[in-house]
């Protein structure tokens, strides 16, 4: 039997490693990407790879134990791809939104000030693992701010997320320790906005 079945690759990172300093440093950064987000796409490939064996036939199989390990790594994969892009360099991130996206903003949270105070007390208040994102509800038409656990969630990495923070201890550990909350301060001047408003345009015109 022929079966194939594309492999997945890690996209190269938006800027340079150190880009992010002082807020993420560098050696989280290498850490991260060439280590955790590198390990989630050699993951899917090497269950993908086990995968074809049991399409084929060619071996006895655990298949839940293969399909969570797909889930797993391929969730990591495409959400700490979603993760780099809502970050910019030093300097270029932060700030405030404009366009389309600051007017849904101001219109659902009142100001941009009272968005930032939710979101972060909504990243605070997750516990242990997991992340924290702004995604685009097509269904009416707003903005909705969602945690969840681990990487778990099938359909999330396919959702249209705008911006969203990783809050795996692996993001902050290095470098902040256990003050995550002061993680979450500093992931504010990094937010790529422009990148988020890009997003939610494409969204909205499809
Ligand atoms: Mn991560």
């Amino acid at each position: 039997m022929d079966i194939q079945l594309n492999k997945y690759k890690l996209p190269s990172l938006p800027y340079n490693l150190d880009a992010l300093e002082p807020y993420i440093s560098k050696e989280i950064m290498d850490v991260h990407y060439n280590g955790h987000h590198k390990g989630y796409v050699d993951g899917i490939n090497k269950f993908i790879d086990r995968y074809i064996q049991v399409l084929k036939g060619e071996t006895t199989y655990d298949i839940q134990g293969i399909i969570r390990g797909i889930v797993f790594n391929l969730n990591g994969h495409k959400l700490h791809t979603l993760f780099w892009q809502s970050m910019a360099p030093a300097g270029k991130g932060g700030g405030v939104p404009g366009g389309i996206l600051a007017d849904m903003i101001n219109k659902q949270f009142g100001s941009f000030d009272n968005f930032k105070k939710i979101f972060i007390e909504t990243a605070n208040s997750l516990p242990g693992t997991g992340w924290t994102a702004l995604y685009y509800d097509p269904e009416n038409n707003s903005l909705q701010i969602m945690t969840f656990e681990n990487h778990f969630n099938q359909h999330l990495a396919e959702l249209p997320v705008l911006m969203i923070l990783d809050e795996f201890e692996h993001a902050y550990y290095l470098q902040y320790k256990n003050k995550r909350a002061d993680y979450v301060n500093a992931f504010w001047n990094l937010v790529n906005w422009e990148g988020a408003e890009n997003k939610l345009r494409k969204y909205l015109t499809q």
